[in-house]
């Protein structure tokens, strides 16, 4: 992606042309900022534009054989690095990015704003352990070392590189020493966890969330929810593009009502409903549960501050949520939000780690019953 189509963060991306534009680049940057913020589409779109044989006033062209072959992670001055698994037929220490470059050039199409997660799963492999290896280091300081071929600048970009743990180390001299076409682009979603060593030379910039006007533009062009819809969206993936993309797929949120019935069906507790509702929930399958709680968890948050405050009107809720939130003042007070919303936490861990959905269902209703009444 252009850095000029990634939504919002105007700040970064102008800052970011405009080193480009005065040829001030550092050699090292580490990208750091939480998880769908869109890094690694920040470093490629940085990518192309450092690489553009035709920049524009708004930025890389996007049409040059550079941009094109960018985009496409298929330009030949573009190093790749990221946490892999091994790979059919070799050792695990000798397999690297680059057994699985078509593999990840499906995945950043298929999944622009993905995590490691994501990319696990991606390669059916969700259940491994993946690191950035030796063979990896080695392989970087090989390429960096070439020169050229066809571009302005050699550019490695390390996609999780808190994953490169102690043998990162073998950067260093790289990093401090670099010849002045090559430019060393590290990700991570926690830059404490980054070697420290590796750390302090480089230069960080800090993504920040999408904000909530650029995320409600992107959930408009993207999805066709109802503008209630859109509202709740925006508020719910807290810039979080990887959220936003997962639930925007659904025709309609509908969240809000549902969290509503729970707590009903929880109060009342009739065994025939509370079945209809634990087998309709636990058949929409564990992902899909895991976005209801985190709307709970999302939606309690924002209530107990509704309980704090009794102000309304700064709430990142929509206009429907907030009647609601008002109805349930009478029968939710502060210290039974906290436990359901403890319960609701819990659950999310558990489902996690692969607990029965039915059972666990229908105990937390009963527990969300007692705590009620
Ligand atoms: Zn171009």
């Amino acid at each position: 992606m252009l850095l000029q189509d990634i939504p919002g963060r105007e700040d970064v991306k102008a800052y970011l042309h405009k080193i480009v534009a005065e040829d001030r680049v550092p050699h090292a940057i580490l990208l750091s900022g939480g998880e769908g913020y869109g890094k690694l589409q920040i470093a490629l779109g940085f990518s192309a534009l450092l690489q553009c044989q035709d920049r524009q006033p708004t930025g890389a062209c996007g049409v040059c054989g550079s941009c094109s072959k960018t985009l496409q992670l298929i330009h030949p001055d573009l190093h790749l690095a990221f946490p892999v698994v091994k790979k059919d037929k070799l050792k695990r220490e000798d397999t690297t990015a680059k057994d699985f470059m078509a593999e990840f050039r499906s995945f950043v199409v298929e999944h622009p704003y993905g995590d490691l997660n994501d990319w696990l799963t991606h390669l059916n492999a969700s259940d491994k352990q993946a690191n950035i290896n030796k063979t990896e280091c080695s392989k970087i300081l090989k390429n960096l070392g070439l020169k050229t071929y066809e571009g302005r600048y050699k550019i490695q970009i390390i996609w999780y590189a808190d994953y490169l743990e102690k043998e990162g180390n073998r950067l260093l001299k790289l990093i401090e020493e670099p010849s002045d076409d090559t430019i060393i682009i590290m990700i991570t979603n926690n830059s404490t966890r980054v070697l420290n060593t590796l750390r302090s030379r480089c230069q960080i910039i800090s993504i920040p969330p999408t904000e909530d006007a650029a995320m409600l533009e992107f959930i408009a062009e993207s999805y066709s929810l109802s503008e209630e819809d859109r509202q709740e969206l925006a508020f719910l993936s807290s810039g979080n593009l990887r959220k936003a993309q997962l639930l925007g797929q659904r025709q309609e949120l509908n969240y809000s009502e549902e969290l509503l019935n729970w707590l009903r069906l929880a109060y009342k507790v009739n065994a025939q409903q509370m079945v209809a509702f634990t087998n309709d929930m636990a058949g929409r399958g564990k992902q899909e549960i895991v976005n209801f709680l985190e709307y709970g968890l999302h939606y309690f948050r924002e209530y107990l501050l509704y309980l704090n405050t009794g102000e309304p009107d700064k709430l990142r809720l929509t206009s429907t949520e907030k009647k609601v939130a008002m109805e349930m003042t009478k029968i939710i007070d502060h210290s039974k939000t906290e436990q359901i919303r403890d319960l609701f936490e819990l659950s999310i861990k558990q489902i996690k780690r692969n607990v029965a959905l039915k059972a666990l269902l229908m105990t937390r209703t009963l527990q969300i019953n007692s705590i009620l009444r």
